[in-house]
């Protein structure tokens, strides 16, 4: 382990003493819970953060908010099932659209304009009809991921036709690594998420690493400017590390064996039980 998480971790434990009482968690799945890998579908929890998952469902709040479907995140953490017998877990699924338990139930779901629904199914349209080679396409219902991992010379192609399909208002694009997402404007976003879970005056430690991030890690950063005791770790993945999220965060770890020590510190000193 590198000197300065350590020193990193000590201020981290300060921070978060302040307060007193139990911390809760919240956690990115991709990059930070499992490493990326070349095709999405294939992504795990990583060995490591798998042990430290368990002991943290098991004593404190855990909030997951990703990207991704709660379908897919409830198949990848049902390890976390038996450790969760006070449902402390809590899934964010597709940027905090679908709140659900670990079993995939649905507790909450946004709503989204019909309109701007309408129109992302004529970008979807569009691409099944004339995709953009190497592309690997990923529907998740309320928006389309389109991944150019496997063929990063594609990414100008790409921008091209996602220039020449989106509409002037009412879907967005947002890069994340080596993806592009298009989704309706009215789609709630992790800040969105995150406030939800954020509970003033209790500890929270987020851990991210990608630009899908960068609304969570800002909000961590306001509220701690403001006194909350709060700390963001950024799991950083070499070259593609978004250099914005970097004076966002107060601990820096390079894979997920680092933030599962890190973490594992944190839950040690300031669970309950
Ligand atoms: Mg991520």
């Amino acid at each position: 382990m590198p000197a300065e998480v350590y020193a990193e971790l000590a201020a981290a434990k300060a921070e978060l003493g302040r307060a007193g009482g139990a911390v809760s968690f919240i956690l990115d799945f991709d990059g930070t819970i499992a490493p990326i890998v070349s095709v999405p579908s294939q992504a795990r929890a990583h060995p490591s953060m798998a042990r430290v998952l368990k002991r943290i469902a098991s004593r404190a709040r855990l909030s997951i908010i990703s990207g991704r479907s709660v379908g897919f995140l409830a198949e990848q953490l049902a390890f976390l099932s038996e450790e969760d017998s006070t449902g402390q877990v809590e899934l964010y699924g597709q940027y905090g659209l679908i709140r659900a338990d670990l079993n995939g139930r649905v507790l909450a779901t946004a709503n989204l304009d019909e309109g701007q629904l309408a129109m992302l199914g004529e970008v979807r349209g569009k691409w099944l009809e004339a995709p953009v080679d190497g592309i690997l396409f990923e529907d998740k219902g309320a928006s389309l991921a389109f991944h150019y991992r496997n063929a990063p010379e594609m990414r100008e192609p790409l921008l091209d036709w996602i220039d020449g399909v989106l509409p002037n208002h009412g879907l967005s694009a947002l890069a994340g690594k080596m993806v592009f997402e298009i989704a309706p404007e009215s789609a709630p976003s992790k800040r969105t998420a995150a406030l939800d879970i954020l509970e003033h005056g209790a500890p929270c430690v987020f851990a991210g690493d990608d630009y899908g991030d960068l609304e969570v890690f800002q909000i961590m950063h306001e509220q701690r400017l403001a006194g909350e005791p709060r700390v963001a770790i950024l799991v950083q993945g070499g070259f593609e590390t978004p250099p914005e999220l970097l004076g966002l965060s107060e601990v820096h770890v390079r894979d997920q064996d680092e933030l599962a020590f890190v973490l594992d510190q944190l839950l040690r000193e300031f669970s309950l039980s």
